[in-house]
């Protein structure tokens, strides 16, 4: 469904950008991944993807808080690949304490990392989409993307914001054969939920288990995390001609959690 075409996933080295981009290049997408971890297991990843998938997979470390890296990874990855004409902007981190707590530094980070960094690559990659006359800009967003949580005023503000970033871009896009889309997962099990298990402890005062029970899957009415397949073929479908008519939406993938 895929081939010919190239899709620039960011924070791809783990957890949802990870089975995103796999899943692109199992449609056939040449891929550039993205992210941070240890070189030789994103060598590893970045191998088993062209060795399992017949595609070209490159590694780009940018780093998503620094915005002319990321106009760098763009310009990089239409130079080598001829179009970027999947952007699928993923990368985030979290970071969890009481607002009059919040360190300022990572207020920063979040909102860089989790918000400009889209902005900078959108801005990057619409020209040569335009151009082209056909692109596909997804937003990992979250359900807090429509809900709030105490404790993570960055998180939730810049996952708003994206919402928001999402829907416009959505707008000056849609003549262009262009669709912008935001996924909003609930909780998925990746480095990601499992790292910020230590401060919920402490900000709440609780138990791992209670933590994992009664505050990330009391969230979900289905009591299960999401899937990073599940989230990869979402994205896939919105990649497909039958989405092209999906555009401007912020998607909830979230086991109910926003119904409620
Ligand atoms: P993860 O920690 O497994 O992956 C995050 C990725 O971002 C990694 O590849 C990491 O190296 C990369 N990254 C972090 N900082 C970076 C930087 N400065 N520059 C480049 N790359 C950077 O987390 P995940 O759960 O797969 O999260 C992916 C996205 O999904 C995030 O935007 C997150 O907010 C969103 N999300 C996750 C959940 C969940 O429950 N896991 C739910 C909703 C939304």
């Amino acid at each position: 469904m895929l081939k010919g075409k190239t899709a620039v996933v960011t924070g791809s080295t783990s957890g949802i950008g990870l089975a995103i981009a796999r899943a692109y290049a199992q449609q056939g997408a040449n891929v550039v991944i993205n992210g941070f971890g240890d070189a030789s297991a994103i060598e590893r990843e970045r191998s088993a993807i062209e060795s399992e998938f017949g595609v070209t997979a490159h590694y780009s470390g940018a780093d998503m808080s620094k915005g002319a890296e990321i106009a760098t990874m763009i310009a990089d990855a239409e130079n080598t690949f001829g179009s970027v004409d999947l952007l699928v902007n993923n990368a985030g981190i979290q970071f969890v304490a009481p607002i009059e707590d919040f360190p300022v530094d990572k207020w920063d980070q979040i909102i860089a990392i989790n918000l400009t960094a889209a902005f900078h690559a959108i801005r990057a990659a619409l020209p040569g989409m335009k151009a082209r006359k056909w692109g596909r800009i997804i937003n990992t967003a979250s359900a807090h993307a429509l809900v709030a949580s105490p404790y993570k005023s960055a998180y939730v503000a810049a996952k708003h914001g994206i919402a928001g970033l999402t829907k416009t871009v959505a707008l000056e896009a849609a003549t262009f054969g262009i669709t912008a889309n935001a996924i909003c997962p609930g909780y998925v099990w990746t480095p990601l939920v499992e790292k910020q298990i230590p401060d919920t402890m402490q900000a709440r005062n609780m138990t791992k288990e209670q933590v994992i029970n009664d505050v990330l899957l009391h969230a979900q009415p289905t009591k299960q995390f999401v899937t990073v397949d599940e989230v990869a073929a979402l994205a896939v479908f919105l990649a497909s001609d039958a989405a092209k008519s999906i555009t401007g939406t912020i998607l909830p993938i979230d086991g109910g959690w926003t119904a409620e």
